[in-house]
């Protein structure tokens, strides 16, 4: 089972991740942490991968698709969940044709459902609290580059809300919910496919 996890960025869509990788084995592919992980390498790309993330643009569809790409050819045993990729239509477009190489698709792709000002209060949230833990906070978890992220997400991303109802492959989930009821949410949309 290879499924999306959909949202604005604050939504929640990591520690949903983690949890279904805990509970279902299921392999999770985050781009951010791919790119996160690219960054501390101190390569060229690195470097400027890092300006880029900071600002809270978005990294050249080139790049995350070579990682993906170089990901999925390593063993996805329960099934995937894409946790920030697709960001763009080209990416998603992309996405369909390397799963379609081994005969696989995508079964759904979950809206995690947010508003932003409960965005704004997460993001805020994390960031004070890996202050006061000594925890080194994200240099995009700022208020000026949560802007420009939630603007790249309305401008970018959220056209694959629209794109993936059209395949039938869209569910949504209330995101502002409990962790464990959003967790339950998504499971019984698992359970139905
Ligand atoms: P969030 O969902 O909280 O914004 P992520 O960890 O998913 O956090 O992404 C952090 C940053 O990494 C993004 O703002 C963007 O710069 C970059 N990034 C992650 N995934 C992609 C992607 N699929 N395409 C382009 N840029 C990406």
């Amino acid at each position: 089972m290879n499924i999306i996890l959909l949202g604005p960025p604050g939504a929640g869509k990591g520690t949903q991740a983690r949890r279904l990788v805990d509970e279902r084995g299921m392999v999770q592919l985050s781009t951010g942490d791919m790119l996160r992980a690219a960054k501390s390498s101190g390569t060229e790309m690195g470097n400027r991968v890092a300006e880029v993330m900071a600002r809270g643009d978005l990294v050249t569809d080139e790049i995350v698709i070579g990682l993906i790409e170089e990901r999925l050819a390593g063993d996805t045993g329960g099934g995937v969940i894409f946790d920030g990729f697709p960001r763009t239509l080209a990416q998603a477009d992309a996405l369909e044709a390397l799963l379609a190489k081994t005969g696989s698709a995508i079964d759904t792709a979950i809206e995690m459902e947010v508003d932003d000002e409960a965005l704004v209060h997460r993001i805020v949230n994390r960031a004070k609290e890996a202050a006061a833990a000594g925890e080194p906070v994200r240099a995009d978890d700022n208020a000026e580059s949560l802007k420009v992220r939630l603007l790249a997400y309305y401008k970018q991303t959220s056209p694959l809300i629209g794109y993936y109802h059209a395949k039938g492959k869209l569910t949504s989930v209330d995101g502002l919910g409990e962790i464990d009821a959003v967790a339950q949410d998504i499971a019984a949309v698992l359970d139905g496919l």
